[in-house]
């Protein structure tokens, strides 16, 4: 499969690791919009939010749990911080396979553009 997120899962594209279990992984983004920004991933393929099935609802929710254990490393847990999920062209998704970005350390403001 040519997704660059599978890559970095396999180790084929480098990436700096904030986060790792046996389904999921973290990373700082390439092209950081705050003074935090990691991109939470699951190891398997998905598409986007709208491919995620009926099979996926236990790695989904271990996603959200990670996200608790990974604001507490990062030190974002007691400001706050932002997840956003970017879906198709509307929602300016870039890299079809699903992934939360996780943005903080610094006042954030909304809405977004
Ligand atoms: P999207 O716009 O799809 O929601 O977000 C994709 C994100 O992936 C962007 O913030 C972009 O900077 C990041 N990104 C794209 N390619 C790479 C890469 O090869 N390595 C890392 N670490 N981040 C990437
Ligand atoms: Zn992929």
């Amino acid at each position: 499969m040519d997704c660059i997120f599978c890559k970095i899962v396999a180790g084929e594209i480098p990436s700096e690791k904030v986060y790792e279990d046996e389904d999921l992984y973290a990373f700082y983004d390439i092209q950081p919009a705050a003074p935090a920004h990691v991109l939470l991933i699951p190891k398997k393929h998905i598409s986007s939010m709208m491919d995620v099935k009926e099979e996926d609802k236990g790695l989904m929710g271990n996603l959200i749990l990670s996200i608790q254990k990974i604001a507490g490393q990062l030190g974002m847990d007691k400001e706050g911080f932002r997840v956003v999920n970017n879906i198709g062209e509307f929602g300016q998704q870039t890299v079809p396979h699903i992934h939360f970005h996780l943005i903080g350390g610094r006042q954030l403001t909304w809405p977004p553009g």
